[in-house]
């Protein structure tokens, strides 16, 4: 069962004596010997699945590490395995625990959005960066396991006395509309841990073994998770890489690693070098450009799969045309290499950049799927539906209330929710319960209470039915009872109701299958849905179309074909981490994007770009004056290296044979 896996990988799958950190560079086999690993401890060690939890990253990595596994063994022996992110993990504990915290356990979970609307009234401001700071610095505060209360005592300014009394605001109202954030899915069920010896042996026991993917990425809370589960007798393994850290900017700290040797004197650390990944010039490229960061701790990298051809790299005039030339070599080097569209990535540092790229594929018929941008989950129109569920599954859910009862407009007059909302601030109450008491049905006319009378009831059928009735069907009736295409094309233009109309459709049809493969309720499936909106959307492993992305969102994946665009100073760095001095954080994403290509890597950059309506000239990446010129070959203004013509020769007929193919 191990023979597929090299000797460092072999000693770590074996390892279980004690706490195991796999420190090793990208496309060293790390997630798979977590995979490895599952199987081990189950066919080998005898655990029992529901013991052993594994996390990843994402839902997707998830969904991924799930299929694998079921591939290496009996899939009847996985019953009750856990993979998951930390978020889901954290759903899972909180929602048995609730009680201890004052939360019943069907609490909503708020995203992002949500969360800064309800900011943004508490500040009582419409700006925009102000909102998001606040949302970020409170976020921080979080992750750093800061109370509100130790916000406040701790203040030191009259600013940080503000920002604790505003977390403290924010604390009580998700508190009363039942509801958390999603930091709160990971600080909450540390503190319970923290709180109740009972609690915590409990899943202590449950969960004996665990499994850490990508741990540079996690944050202090998380750590903090690990090491209380995981508790004196350090049953896990973690795998990770310092030089693919890259979310310091929502509190994960490096510095963990580091931590996990000092708290576990015991850790035995095992060290991969075998990439399985890439060719060598890419391996090449990679490991020059993240030389330049200073070192946590050695590493040395390199692979066996041939040395592959010399990494691309072109100038572009400007971003359409950087859309265009992508299009076009992509399209020459399927034809010459016989690939599928699925065999390609583009990834990107920052989502703007996909709209252009994704205006380029739909001219030239180039299928395509996005993802790590706004997910599926966070249009405007599944928000609309989904307000209906959320409330189902949880009436003191007042931001749903609000968009549920507005949407369609059913003749709930903004005054009379203010009289509803005032009436419930007052009571203590949620807006839903508000509806039926009678203090504030005597402040309305009758026929203002009327439709909302109507709509109360609607709710409570749907809560009722919400719980047994196959799902699919039951949404279907819900969208046609509220009128909602109706709706939406009153009130949008044809072209974009229709969108929005099949987007739900699809979503209907999701929730279908949700239903009728795991046997879900409604309230289930929405209660589940809030974390599948963090990352990425809908399941789309099989559609043969070009991968977009963001390098945040590419952590883990590999691509046969890559195309790195935007390589310019104030892009990959971003401007923000110039200024702010993190330039490091920025080539590890460089790094994070030139491994996640197996065969060939294209990287692009433009001559200029229009910013805020206004032409102005680039400057390539710093980060490109990195790469060894010996692995390369540059078409453009890069110092020093010789040109080459945009499109070779060769690429030139490729693309006119493609093109006679199509016409013929
Ligand atoms: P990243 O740092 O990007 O997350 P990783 O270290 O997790 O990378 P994996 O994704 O596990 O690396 O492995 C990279 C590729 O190499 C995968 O396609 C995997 O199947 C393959 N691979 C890993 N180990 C071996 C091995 N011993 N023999 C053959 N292929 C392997
Ligand atoms: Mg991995």
């Amino acid at each position: 069962m191990l023979h597929t896996l090299n000797a460092p990988q072999q000693a770590a799958v074996r390892y279980l004596d004690g706490p195991c950190l796999v420190l090793a560079g990208a496309g060293s086999g790390k997630t798979r010997v977590i995979t490895q690993k599952i199987a081990y401890l189950i066919e080998q060690a005898q655990m029992d699945a529901r013991n052993i939890a594994a996390i990843t990253f994402t839902n997707k990595a998830a969904r991924e590490m799930q299929e694998r596994v079921a591939s290496l063994m009996d899939p009847g022996r996985l019953r009750g395995l856990t993979v998951s992110t930390f978020h889901s993990l954290g759903m899972r504990i909180l929602r048995e625990e609730a009680r201890h915290i004052g939360y019943k356990p069907q609490f909503s979970i708020l995203d992002s959005a949500d969360a800064a609307k309800i900011i943004s009234d508490l500040l009582a401001t419409t700006d925009k960066a102000l909102v998001r700071a606040t949302v970020s610095r409170i976020s921080l505060l979080k992750n750093d396991r800061v109370s509100p209360d130790a916000a406040l005592h701790s203040a030191a300014s009259e600013g940080e006395l503000h920002l604790a009394r505003l977390y403290r605001a924010y604390q009580d109202t998700l508190l009363a509309y039942q509801a958390v954030d999603f930091d709160d899915l990971i600080r909450l069920p540390v503190d319970l841990f923290e709180a109740g010896e009972e609690v915590l042996r409990k899943w202590q026991q449950r969960l004996r073994y665990l499994l850490i993917d990508e741990c540079q990425d996690t944050n202090a809370t998380q750590y903090q998770m690990v090491k209380l589960l995981t508790g004196v007798s350090g049953q896990f393994t973690a795998v990770g890489d310092d030089d693919q850290s890259i979310y310091a900017w929502r509190g994960a700290d490096m510095e963990n690693l580091r931590l996990l040797q000092q708290d576990f004197p015991r850790l035995k650390v095992i060290k991969l070098e075998q990439n399985y990944r890439s060719v060598a010039r890419i391996l090449k490229c990679a490991n020059a450009v993240i030389a330049n960061n200073p070192k946590l701790f050695e590493k040395t990298l390199w692979s066996d799969l041939g040395i592959g051809d010399p990494v691309q790299i072109i100038e572009a005039k400007n971003e359409e045309h950087e859309a265009e030339l992508v299009c076009m070599k992509l399209q020459a080097h399927k034809f010459e290499a016989g690939t599928g569209f699925k065999d390609y990535a583009v990834l990107y540092r920052s989502n703007f950049q996909a709209r252009i790229i994704e205006t380029a594929l739909r001219t030239q018929r180039i299928p395509y799927v996005i993802s790590g941008g706004q997910s599926f989950f966070e249009r405007a129109e599944i928000k609309d539906v989904l307000a209906y569920l959320r409330l189902a599954a949880n009436e003191n859910d007042d931001p749903a209330f609000i968009r549920a009862v507005t949407t369609p407009k059913r003749g709930v007059g903004n005054v009379t929710l203010e009289r509803l909302g005032a009436y419930a601030a007052e009571r203590h109450c949620s807006l839903f319960a508000a509806v039926f008491e009678e203090g504030f049905i005597h402040q309305v006319q009758p026929q203002q209470y009327e439709p909302l009378k109507v709509f109360a009831g609607f709710i409570n059928n749907l809560q009722y039915r919400a719980r047994t009735e196959p799902a699919g069907a039951l949404l279907q009736e819900l969208l046609a009872a509220i009128g909602y295409e109706t709706w939406l094309y009153d009130t949008e233009e044809p072209r974009p109701a229709e969108t929005k109309w099949k987007n739900v459709q699809d979503f209907v049809g999701w929730v279908d299958k949700q239903g009728q493969e795991k046997g879900r309720s409604l309230i289930e499936i929405v209660q589940n849905i809030a974390l599948i909106t963090m990352l990425e959307g809908r399941d789309e492993a099989e559609v043969d179309a070009v991968r977009l992305t963001t390098l945040h969102a590419s952590k883990g994946l590999e691509y046969p074909h890559v195309f790195l665009i935007g390589c310019e100073e104030d892009i990959l760095p971003h401007a923000n981490s110039i200024e702010g001095n993190m330039v490091e954080e920025e080539r590890r994403l460089m790094y994070v994007g030139i491994t996640r290509a197996q065969r060939s890597l294209t990287i692009t950059y433009c001559g200029k770009r229009k910013r805020a309506g206004e032409w102005q000239i680039t400057q390539p990446s710093r980060f490109l004056r990195e790469l060894p010129a010996e692995e390369i070959r540059v078409s453009g203004r890069l110092a020093g290296a010789k040109s080459e013509p945009l499109v070779t020769k060769q690429e030139g007929r490729a693309m006119l044979a493609g093109l006679m193919a199509k016409l013929g």
